[in-house]
């Protein structure tokens, strides 16, 4: 090794889903959203003016923050936004786990968590997910430097309720607990409203799931105004401007129709809830999903097989080789029609 590698910040990067270049295939691996973002997003970009462009962004984001804070219901100082939800949880680890207690977080989850604790030298200790993926409360109630889940959870859909997420709030009040909400919009209960109780819980949401925006990068954290104070402490202090002006102007219009999103939305927890009968009926056993993917464990073929033969027929699902999941595929909720062609691929590698 030269000298100059010896100082070196080493890290094992986070590996993303793939983005294949081919145009016909069925992507189901990173559960984009199938449908496209709601019209007025169009007419936003199409008055994005040269001065827009020329000139620096707003720092504040204040267009989009304000559009938030009337859809949520919350003074504009509760709401930090960012590149996407991994730019806000990036920038949540770096504000708030500054202990040299372990932070907590599940075994079975984003996979995330670990890289950025990782990158950013902060001491964590995974707690185990009960037998059927579901969270341990009590394992949240020992002495840590905060904690941090997604509800639902990935990559298994498996929601926690509102009761659940309170118990370990009301039980750390000596650390910050961050709720990643990035799939609440398919069905759960968002904890919301419990930030009005606990200065110190943070609830992360992203546009690029519900809300068809995965290419634009926006994400956002809602909590009292002292945790939104402290991020845009640290985030002014790394990068004024992280936040372009068209992904203002379209957030901005994106969160205001409220017709669109409950739309889409609903298409898509009817699709999954025909998937739950339709991947049952093939022989696949799953938690119940409250997010749009299902994490899928097949009875009898082993899960790299399928997911290869998936492959192969051009329709591309997640899995990962890890203790205690290896044997499942995430699968992302599509359209009827791409899900169609899933099962009707799925049944004929089934019977070979
Ligand atoms: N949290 C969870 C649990 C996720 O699965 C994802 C998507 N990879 C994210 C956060 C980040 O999403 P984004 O940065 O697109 O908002």
């Amino acid at each position: 090794m030269m000298n100059w590698e010896k100082n070196i910040r080493r890290v094992v990067p986070y590996t993303p889903g793939e983005q294949p270049k081919e145009k016909d295939i069925i992507k189901l691996n990173t559960n984009e959203n199938p449908y496209p973002p709601s019209p007025s997003v169009q007419e936003a970009i199409a008055v994005l003016t040269n001065d827009r462009m020329r000139l620096y962004p707003d720092p504040d984001a204040e267009i989009l923050v304000n559009a938030i804070a009337e859809t949520y219901n919350l003074k504009p100082s509760r709401i930090f936004v960012g590149v996407g939800s991994d730019d806000v949880l990036s920038t949540a680890f770096m504000t708030f786990f500054n202990s040299e207690t372990p932070i907590l977080f599940p075994d079975v989850t984003y996979s995330f968590y670990d890289v950025w604790a990782e990158v950013y030298r902060i001491p964590y200790r995974t707690c185990p997910l009960d037998g059927d993926f579901r969270i341990v409360p009590e394992d949240y109630k020992t002495k840590n430097g905060g904690i941090i889940f997604p509800n639902p959870n990935a990559p298994t859909g498996v929601l926690e309720s509102i009761s659940v997420i309170e118990d370990i709030a009301a039980s750390n009040p000596g650390s910050v607990v961050i709720i990643d909400e990035a799939y609440i919009d398919f069905g759960g209960e968002s904890c919301l409203p419990l930030i009005d109780k606990y200065e110190n819980l943070l609830v992360v949401q992203t546009f690029s799931k519900s809300r068809s925006m995965a290419g634009m990068r926006i994400g956002f954290a809602m909590g009292s105004e002292k945790l939104i104070k402290y991020m845009n402490d640290v985030k002014f202090s790394v990068n004024s401007y992280t936040m372009n002006a068209a992904a203002q102007l379209c957030g901005a219009a994106a969160v205001r129709d409220k017709a669109y999103f409950s739309e889409t939305v609903n298409r898509i927890v009817a699709t999954r809830e025909d998937a739950k009968k339709r991947l049952k009926a093939l022989g696949f056993e799953f938690p119940d999903s409250k997010s749009n993917f299902i994490f899928a464990k097949h009875e009898s073929v082993p899960a790299e097989k399928i997911f290869r033969k998936l492959k192969e027929r051009r329709i591309y699902v997640r899995r990962w080789n890890k203790p205690r999941i290896s044997e499942y595929l995430r699968i992302t909720i599509g359209t009827d029609s791409q899900m169609e062609a899933l099962y009707k691929v799925l049944e004929e590698l089934l019977n070979e």
